[in-house]
């Protein structure tokens, strides 16, 4: 690796996140100043008013992204593998080696394990595989990029860093947290800022769908990427001292949790059958959930049923696993910080991994959950609509002044709808603080209560001594 690209490969200490805040400095230069600025301003409504008008600075780039076509967002940047490698991406062989060896070694085992190997190892294999695949898809999808990438809830405790970075997250096989993170806020910093190059596995880049889905499923995870302010950023961002940890001790995890863990286990309980058969297990459960998570990036970004507002994503509905983000891809682009991935039934129905989040809630393991109001998941739909309705030509004058017309009026309806959802949502609140308060009343009634009780039985107190200190005066008097 030269001092000119940086690692995105596996086999690297990398870089890191930050992701949405950091992300948005480069783009808006000036907003991070007057953001600095809040952060150290103890007037709680200039500091409310500052973050106001930052997300509204943001939130007007954002749209003035959205109004490039989704063909110019979309428009290839390269023609061919070859001329990446002569704009500073470079192969990463330490990893291109451990992935072909992966490989390699999964088929190979695979083949042994099927066809020759007794059935009690077959069995234990395959339960290995079912384990690593829900296991390390699952870790991927709630912690590495929900929790974690994406800040889903604002405080998230340690027992579930522990367990994550140092057990679950190791079994998909997709580099460390913190790299993992890096990369990740790349992909989506693209949204924003439009700078496509940048987005370490576009879908985009190349003309064609097969150059695209070999790059953003596989190949761009063998390669090291150039240098980018907004990825040393992201690189240098603060991260918890646990995830740090992991990625120091990444490549010894690694080893010991795929490699000699399932060795030992395997020889101990049935010598070199069990050996080669939990090896066999560890190495096909290591291809498959390596392709399923990378699915993410190539096929929902290539291929689906409802387009994002945002992005490349669509929603496709196809079931990945542990994976949310897969089947509703387009939605997680539009709103990235949602705990939950896909609005609607269908999210429900196609994102286990929300329950798992809403079970370490109950345990209270995270709390402070972000997801979009009803407002907010309304705009994201009736813009996809109108977007849609908007990309399609006039064939005439008259038919133009027509379209012009009808996009005014829809424009005004989407307004009206929006407004009254935002007045529901307005009325649901001021119903949620005075349910607060009736909650809070009967906890007071208590309280008064309690403080009575506490009064009667001083003065009862007070009363007593008093009565003793007068006797005994009464008896030094006589
Ligand atoms: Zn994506
Ligand atoms: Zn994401």
């Amino acid at each position: 690796m030269t001092s000119s690209t940086m690692r995105h490969g596996y086999g690297c200490s990398g870089a890191v996140i930050y992701a949405d805040k950091a992300f948005h400095g480069s783009l808006l230069r000036g907003s991070v100043a007057v953001w600095c600025e809040a952060k150290v301003c103890f007037n709680p409504k200039v500091k409310i008013a500052i973050l106001q008008s930052i997300f509204e600075i943001e939130r007007v780039t954002s749209r003035i992204m959205n109004e490039r076509t989704a063909a110019e967002r979309d428009a290839p940047i390269y023609g061919s593998f070859r001329e990446l490698f002569t704009k500073g991406f470079e192969l990463d062989t330490p990893t291109c080696v451990f992935m072909i060896g992966t490989h390699i070694a999964a088929v190979v085992l695979g083949i042994w394990l099927f066809a020759y190997a007794p059935s009690e190892w077959v069995w234990a294999a395959t339960i290995w595989i079912v384990i690593q695949f829900f296991l390390g898809s699952g870790s991927t999808t709630l912690y590495t990029h929900r929790l974690i990438t994406h800040k889903a809830a604002k405080h998230v405790s340690a027992p579930v860093h522990w367990f994550f970075c140092f057990f679950g997250q190791i079994f998909s096989v997709q580099g460390s947290v913190r790299r993992w993170s890096a990369n990740h806020s790349l992909h989506h910093g693209v949204d924003r800022h439009g700078k496509k190059e940048l987005d370490p596995y576009s879908a985009t880049w190349f003309d064609g769908p097969i150059r695209n889905f070999v790059w953003s499923h596989t190949l761009s995870h063998m390669c090291n990427h150039p240098e980018s302010e907004e990825y040393t950023r992201s690189h240098n961002a603060k991260r918890h001292w646990i995830i740090m940890l992991q990625d120091k001790w990444y490549g010894l995890l690694t080893t010991f949790w795929l490699f000699l863990f399932p060795m030992a286990l395997g020889y101990a309980l049935g010598g070199w059958y069990g050996f080669f058969g939990l090896m066999a297990g560890s190495m096909l459960g290591t291809i498959l959930v390596q392709h399923n998570t990378w699915t993410v990036n190539s096929v929902t970004h290539m291929w689906g049923k409802t387009d994002g507002l945002n992005s490349s994503a669509s929603n496709n509905y196809v079931w990945l696993g542990p994976l949310g983000e897969g089947n509703h891809h387009g939605d997680h682009h539009d709103y990235p910080r949602d705990y939950r991935n896909g609005f609607g039934v269908s999210g429900w129905l196609l994102d286990p991994t929300r329950y798992g989040i809403l079970v370490l809630r109950a345990c209270n393991l995270v709390r402070g959950l972000n997801r979009a109001t009803e407002k907010e998941e309304a705009e994201i739909i009736a813009g996809r609509e109108i977007a849609q309705v908007s990309s399609m030509t006039a064939f005439n004058r008259e038919a133009a002044a027509l379209k012009k017309q009808l996009d005014t009026r829809v424009m005004e309806l989407k307004n009206d709808w929006i407004e009254a959802l935002a007045h529901w949502e307005t009325l649901k609140q001021e119903s949620k603080l005075l349910q607060q308060a009736a909650d809070r009343r009967d906890e007071l009634a208590k309280e008064i209560a309690q403080a009575r009780a506490h009064v009667n039985m001083r003065k009862n107190a007070f009363f007593a001594e008093l009565e003793a200190l007068r006797t005994q005066a009464m008896s030094f008097s006589a």
